[in-house]
């Protein structure tokens, strides 16, 4: 987007309301369900097209970098399709409108809140869960070099940007592939060094060579949140070897209990896969087991479902009944709801600190640096009469006086604000 601006193009990202002389589609194709919503997407710009309110369409993403060929016959109303990695081939064939500087690979044009961003440290993964389309979508495992991300931290510090969510396919390989050694410790100690950055968040950390040095610069630094998004999908041991997870259940917990050691009050988001080939009742047993003696802070879980080209779908049989996986996914989550409750309850009589997101009937809606956009549960202020209302992106203080299931109601804290 940001080399369209700089050659001259006008430009809006509002999937709601799509027009323009040319649409840019970005897809994914991890799973069932994202495929069915790009496809759906897909077919609903090229129906505008038809109608003539849309000029050309151009195609990027996931989805058409695995389905390029069937996708072009299947929906020939697309004008370009540019797969995952050669998005850039669209803006240069694009013609200047104005004379211009192609950007820097950190330069970009935010969409979405201006107080927060995602920044990506690394694409692709090499560990080959036995479930997973992504290294066949992305790739091998290639990190940023870190000079490189912080410059982009710096441009978006210089935009407003005070709250950065760090992702990546595999946060514990970062640095691997590009120094020899894990890296994400000294990078996020480098970037909490930013003067302007308030938070720093971790996304998606594998569990085999877990980069343990990052938790004591977590500890250290006040704009590294407490929080963590590690993904474990199991615990019983027969499964994890079938997933090609190369981790046992005894190492998944003590893993969890390093991080809770090293980093008290850490919060610890993590997704689990129920249904996978040959799991037994036994084995969602001891999930449950210890999903409740370990209570999660945030848990997310999916169903098993068969993707193409992957090791379980050439090598595994899918054979746990469809109506099982969903009864097990149902008692998963109603466990992880009951939890999610009860510790939300425990934060009442607590203060926090809350990120404003947005004013909605009257009271702020916010986060905690233990809430990730999007996800994670939501803070409800109620701001009394004569108090002035926060803004958008300003952060304050509250205290937390009631629940309402996995969020917080609180009441602000007047005073110190920023
Ligand atoms: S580590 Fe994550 S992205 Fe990589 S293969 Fe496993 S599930 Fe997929």
């Amino acid at each position: 987007m940001r080399m369209l601006q700089a050659k001259g193009y006008t430009l809006s990202h509002d999937p709601e309301e799509i027009c323009g002389e040319y649409v840019v589609v970005n897809t994914c194709g991890f799973i069932g369900d994202a495929k069915e919503e790009s496809i759906e997407l897909l077919l609903g710009v090229a129906s505008l097209k038809e109608k003539g309110e849309v000029g050309h369409i151009a195609v990027m993403g996931c989805l058409s970098e695995r389905y390029m060929k069937e996708l072009t016959s299947e929906i020939p109303e697309v004008d370009f399709w540019y797969g995952k990695f050669d998005w850039r081939g669209f803006a240069r064939m694009l013609p200047d409108r104005r004379k211009c500087i192609e950007p820097k690979p950190w330069e970009r044009m935010l969409t979405g809140d201006k107080w927060n961003a995602y920044i990506k440290i690394s694409e692709g993964c090499d560990r080959f869960c036995a479930f997973c389309a992504i290294p066949l979508i992305t790739g091998r495992h290639k990190s940023r070099p870190i000079d490189e991300i912080l410059e982009e931290t710096r441009q978006l510090v210089g935009e407003g940007v005070r709250e950065f969510n760090v992702i990546a396919q595999d946060l514990s390989s970062y640095g691997l592939d590009l120094y020899g050694y894990h890296a994400l410790a000294e990078l996020i100690d480098r970037m909490a060094g930013i003067e302007g950055v308030d938070w720093i968040r971790l996304h998606y950390a594998y569990p085999t060579d877990f980069p343990y040095d990052v938790l004591p610069v977590m500890a250290r630094h006040r704009n590294v949140c407490k929080y963590i998004d590690i993904a474990l999908q199991h615990v019983a041991d027969p499964v994890l070897e079938r997933m090609r997870r190369h981790f046992t259940g005894t190492q998944t917990r003590e893993l969890v209990s390093r991080l809770r050691r090293v980093v008290p009050g850490i919060r610890i988001r993590t997704t689990m896969l129920v249904g996978f080939p040959g799991e037994t009742d036994d084995d969602f047993q001891k999930l449950i087991d210890f999903v409740r003696e370990t209570k999660f802070d945030r848990l997310g879980a999916f169903a098993y479902s068969e993707e193409e080209g992957t090791f379980a779908a050439l090598h595994l049989k899918d054979d746990v009944p469809e109506v099982v996986k969903k009864q097990r996914l149902d008692t998963l989550m109603k466990l992880q709801e009951q939890i999610a409750f009860s510790l939300a309850e425990d934060q009442i009589g607590s203060q926090v600190k809350v990120i404003v997101d947005r004013i909605e009937n009257g009271r702020v809606v916010g986060r905690t640096e233990f809430d990730s956009p999007e996800v994670d549960p939501e803070v409800f202020i109620y701001i009394p009469s004569g108090i002035k209302m926060p803004d958008p992106g300003e952060m304050v203080y509250a205290q937390v006086t009631a629940t309402e299931g996995y969020d917080l109601i609180a009441e602000l804290v007047d005073g110190e604000r920023g």
